[in-house]
């Protein structure tokens, strides 16, 4: 099926992105609006809204997603644990501050302090 949303147009590279991993399923890139020294955003190339719409079905290429997050921080930029570390969010849901209706993956890392965009809600 095809689909309009900014980030399918992103995996079909009708829309440039600075892409730093792709397979066959998944593609990964730098968030255009950085809230920490590395912030990637990492996408499957198939639309689906959110973590709200995952089912049972999913839970193969939804576990290789979540395979590829540690092999990304490490390969662009965030620090090795036990001092560094990285942060994985998927904002779901207008109350989950999402904007982007394609799950996406946010990989943040690096050398604090970051951005306050990036920080826990008080
Ligand atoms: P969210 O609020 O979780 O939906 O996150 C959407 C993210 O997409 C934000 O961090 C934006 O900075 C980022 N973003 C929006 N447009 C682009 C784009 N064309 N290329 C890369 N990142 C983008
Ligand atoms: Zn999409």
């Amino acid at each position: 099926m095809s689909h309009d949303c900014l980030f399918c147009k992103i995996a079909r590279h009708e829309i440039p992105a600075r892409v730093v991993y792709e397979d066959d399923q998944f593609l990964a890139f730098h968030d255009i609006n950085p809230a920490a020294p590395v912030h990637l955003l990492l996408i499957p190339k198939h639309h689906i809204a959110s973590l709200a719409e995952v089912g049972s079905d999913d839970s193969g290429w939804l576990a290789r997603m979540v395979q590829l997050v540690p092999q990304l921080a490490a390969e662009n930029g965030c620090n090795p644990l036990p001092e560094g570390g990285f942060r994985l969010v998927a904002n779901t849901g207008i109350e989950g501050g999402q904007e982007v209706d394609h799950l996406h993956f946010h990989i943040m890392g690096g050398a604090r302090p970051w951005s306050k965009r990036a920080a826990p809600a008080a």
